[in-house]
C-alpha cells in the first residue's frame, strides 16, 4: 500500500550506488518528487543519473552534509515530507586508510542532518508533521561478525569492528537517540552487501569483472572463504521505499538477498559468466585469480536475517544471486565507457586498506 499523494523526498547521496538507484525507482515508479542532495566526492556520479535527469519531478542540489547553512537552505527551499539519508564514505578498505573524512561526513554529517532536519519538523503543521519521515540508511557490518552460523537479527548487540562500520554503528545510535529523546519520527534499515549496476569499480563484484577484462591479476582477500550475504540494488532501492512508507516510526528493519556466498565463489560465478559472454582467446577468466593478503580485521561472515521486513511489510527480493549476477556482469560490459569516466580522475583499481 503506496501513500495515495505524491510526496517531496529529500535523499542524500542520490548520485551514489545505492541512492541513485533509489532515486531513478522513485522517478520511474512512483509520483514522487526527488530532491537528490549530493556533494559529489569520487563515489557520487551525475552519469548515474543521465536515464531521469530531464524529469520534472527531479532536482539536483550539489550540497555537504557537514555545513549547516547549506542543509537549512534545502529544507527551506524544497519543504520535503520525508528524508532518506544514504550519503556517507562507504569503502572499507578506504576507511582504513584514513579515517576522518568517515568520522566527518558518517557521525558529524549525520549529527547535523538530524538536528536540521528536526528543526524543520518541530516548525511544521500538525499533518504534515504526522506525515513526515526519516530514514537513515545502514548497514549489517554495525553488528560485527558471524562463525559459521547464524544470522544478524534486528535486536543483535552493535559490535562494529572496521572505522568504516564504527562511523555507522555511531550514526545509527544518533539517529535512534533523536527518535527516543525528540520524538523525530525516524526508521532505520540495516542491509547486507549490495551489487548491481552502477557500483563504482572499488568493491569486490565490479573490480573483479574489470580487472578480468583488462586481463590483470584478479585479487581474492585471504583465501577467499569470508562469507557475504548478496543484495541486488534495485530489490534494495525497493525496500527503501516500502519502509519509509510502511514502516513504523522508531523501528529498525534488516535487508538482506537471502544469498550469502564466498567470496571466491562470487569471483568463480563472474569468472565463468565472462567465459560464456565474453570468451577469452586462450584459457578462462579464472587463470587471472591472484590471492593477495587479507584485509586487516576482515569480518569473517556476515548473514541478515529479514524475517521481520518480509512478515511486517509484505517485502522480498526479487533477484536470486543467479539472475542478479548475471545482469550486474552483462551491465558492465555494456557500460565500459561509465567506468572509464567515473574512474577517469582519481582511481585506477588499485589496491587499498593495507595499513
Ligand atoms: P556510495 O559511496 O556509492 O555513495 C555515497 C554518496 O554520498 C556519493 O554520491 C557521495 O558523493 C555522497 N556523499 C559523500 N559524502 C557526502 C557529504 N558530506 N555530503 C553530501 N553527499 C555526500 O555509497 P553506497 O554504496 O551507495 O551506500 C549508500 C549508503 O548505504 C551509505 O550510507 C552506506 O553506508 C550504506 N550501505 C551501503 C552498502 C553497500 O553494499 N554499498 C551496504 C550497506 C549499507
Amino acid at each position: 500500500m503506496s501513500s495515495p499523494k505524491s510526496q517531496t523526498i529529500l535523499v542524500t547521496g542520490g548520485a551514489g550506488f545505492i541512492g541513485s538507484a533509489l532515486v531513478r525507482y522513485l522517478i520511474r515508479e512512483t509520483d514522487n518528487t526527488v530532491i537528490n542532495v549530493d556533494k559529489l566526492t569520487y563515489a557520487g556520479h551525475l552519469e548515474n543519473l543521465e536515464e531521469i535527469d530531464h524529469s520534472a519531478r527531479y532536482h539536483f542540489e550539489k550540497a555537504n552534509i557537514c555545513d549547516s547553512d547549506e542543509m537549512k537552505d534545502m529544507f527551506r527551499k524544497y519543504k520535503p515530507d520525508a528524508v532518506v539519508h544514504l550519503a556517507a564514505e562507504s569503502h572499507v578498505d578506504r576507511s582504513i586508510d584514513g579515517s576522518a573524512e568517515f568520522i566527518r561526513t558518517n557521525i558529524v554529517g549525520t549529527h547535523n542532518l538530524l538536528d536540521i532536519a528536526k528543526e524543520y519538523y518541530e516548525e511544521l503543521g500538525e499533518q504534515k508533521k504526522k506525515e513526515f519521515r526519516f530514514l537513515h540508511v545502514s548497514t549489517d557490518e554495525v553488528y560485527g561478525e558471524l562463525g559459521e552460523e547464524g544470522f544478524f537479527k534486528e535486536t543483535t548487540p552493535y559490535d562494529p569492528r572496521s572505522p568504516y562500520s564504527a562511523s555507522k554503528a555511531s550514526s545509527d545510535h544518533l539517529a535512534r537517540a533523536w527518535f527516543h529523546t525528540y520524538d523525530f519520527p525516524v526508521l532505520i534499515t540495516n542491509c547486507s552487501n549490495n551489487y548491481g549496476p552502477y557500483q563504482f569499480p572499488e568493491k569486490l563484484i565490479p573490480v573483479v569483472i574489470l580487472k578480468a577484462l583488462q586481463g590483470g591479476d584478479i585479487p581474492v582477500y585471504g583465501t577467499g572463504e569470508n562469507v557475504r550475504d548478496w543484495l541486488y540494488v534495485d530489490d534494495h532501492a525497493r525496500a527503501l521505499y516500502k519502509v519509509l512508507q510502511e514502516g513504523e516510526i522508531g523501528e529498525t528493519y534488516n535487508i538482506g538477498g537471502h544469498n550469502e556466498k564466498q567470496n571466491i565463489e562470487v569471483v568463480n560465478t563472474i569468472c565463468s559468466i565472462l567465459d560464456e559472454l565474453q570468451p577469452k582467446d586462450k584459457g578462462t577468466y579464472e587463470d587471472q585469480i591472484t590471492f593477495v593478503t587479507d584485509r586487516p580485521g576482515h569480518d569473517f561472515r556476515y548473514a541478515i536475517d529479514a524475517s521481520k521486513i518480509e512478515a511486517e511489510l509484505g517485502w522480498k527480493p526479487e533477484e536470486t544471486f543467479d539472475s542478479g549476477i548475471r545482469k550486474t556482469v552483462q551491465w558492465y560490459l555494456d557500460n565500459i565507457d561509465w567506468c572509464e569516466a567515473v574512474t577517469s580522475n582519481n582511481y585506477d583499481l588499485e589496491r587499498l586498506g593495507t595499513k
